[in-house]
């Protein structure tokens, strides 16, 4: 009997394995069609400058408007073209629409820096710098609008070569920031000497500072004012995000990161909403100011 259950177990086993295959092909053919049919899409959220209290930047985050799904988060596909090597496509992609739509707020009187996601992958497959420089080429987007996020976790797997890209890049005026810092178990003094301007702290301690107990909401705080000063010893600017609340935004405020980012501010949207919401925020803060 016990043999017949491990085999039934093996069998069982393989059985989702080879479904959960069957899905990641699935999906890879679909996204490789998605990329060439149009169907991804970017929005944008705004970046608050704490100290002068304006927007002076935008992270772009890629959805797929998906034909019978809908409007998929990037938790859905990302992975995926991660493990299925087709991220790269995916991120020249990203890069592309991203440097066109800041060159064109830049012409509108609109001067935002806009910062990507970029996979560890794709700082392993070597064409990292190539890809960044055509999407500023074609674009005539000034690099120094540029950010390119990478997480701490993925900085953590090839730091060497990690750091050699950062340099490069920032060479060249594109600026380079830690991404979902305090999220992961990485070696601290590796990681805050990474050749990177920003650093941004991951939502689940800013979240922490408030709506949570008292004993919870001191620590977090403590955890923040901690990475902030961390980042200022670094000569690094920060960044809070996940910020719903207006107490957590005054937190964060009062322990001096540099810049905020969260649904309190605005949640992320289309890049033809982005003019229109800036335009709403500064005849609000006019009105308030007169
Ligand atoms: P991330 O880079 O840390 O992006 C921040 C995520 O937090 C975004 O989720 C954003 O919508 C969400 N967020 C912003 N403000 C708040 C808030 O106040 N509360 C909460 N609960 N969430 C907030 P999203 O868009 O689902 O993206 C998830 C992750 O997917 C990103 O995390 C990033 O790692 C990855 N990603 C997004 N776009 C790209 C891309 O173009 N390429 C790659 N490789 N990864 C991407
Ligand atoms: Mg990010
Ligand atoms: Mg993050
Ligand atoms: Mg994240």
């Amino acid at each position: 009997a016990a043999k017949g259950a491990g085999r039934d177990t093996v069998a069982l086993f393989s059985d989702e394995l080879r479904a959960a295959a069957r899905r990641r092909l699935r999906v890879t053919t679909e996204l490789r069609e998605a990329i060439a049919a149009g169907q991804l899409v970017v929005h944008y959220q705004p970046l608050l400058h704490l100290r002068t209290r304006t927007v002076t930047g935008v992270e772009a985050l890629v959805r797929w408007q998906h034909p019978e799904r809908g409007l998929l988060p990037p938790s859905e596909f990302v992975p995926v073209a991660e493990a299925s090597g087709l991220v790269d496509e995916l991120t020249r992609w990203v890069l592309a629409t991203v440097a066109r739509d800041a060159a064109a707020w830049d012409d509108m009187g609109l001067p935002l820096t806009a910062a990507v996601n970029i996979s560890a992958t794709h700082m392993g497959s070597g064409t990292l710098v190539s890809d960044v420089s055509a999407a500023l080429a074609s674009s005539g987007l000034r690099p120094e609008r540029l950010v390119l996020e990478l997480t701490e976790t993925s900085v953590a797997e090839d730091p060497e070569r990690a750091a050699e890209q950062f340099a490069e890049l920032r060479v060249s005026g594109i600026e380079v920031s830690i991404d979902d810092f305090g999220s992961g178990f990485s070696c601290l003094g590796q990681i805050v000497s990474m050749p990177a301007g920003i650093l941004k702290i991951d939502k689940s301690l800013v979240q922490g500072i408030a709506g949570s107990g008292h004993k919870q909401a001191s620590q977090s705080a403590a955890a923040v004012e901690t990475v902030v000063s961390l980042a200022k010893a670094c000569g690094m600017r920060s960044v809070a995000e996940g910020v719903e609340t207006p107490e957590q935004l005054a937190v964060v405020a009062a322990l001096g990161c540099t810049y905020a980012q969260g649904f309190v501010i605005a949640k992320p949207m289309p890049a033809e909403e982005l003019p229109r919401w800036m335009g709403a925020r500064s005849r609000r803060r006019a009105a308030l100011a007169g």
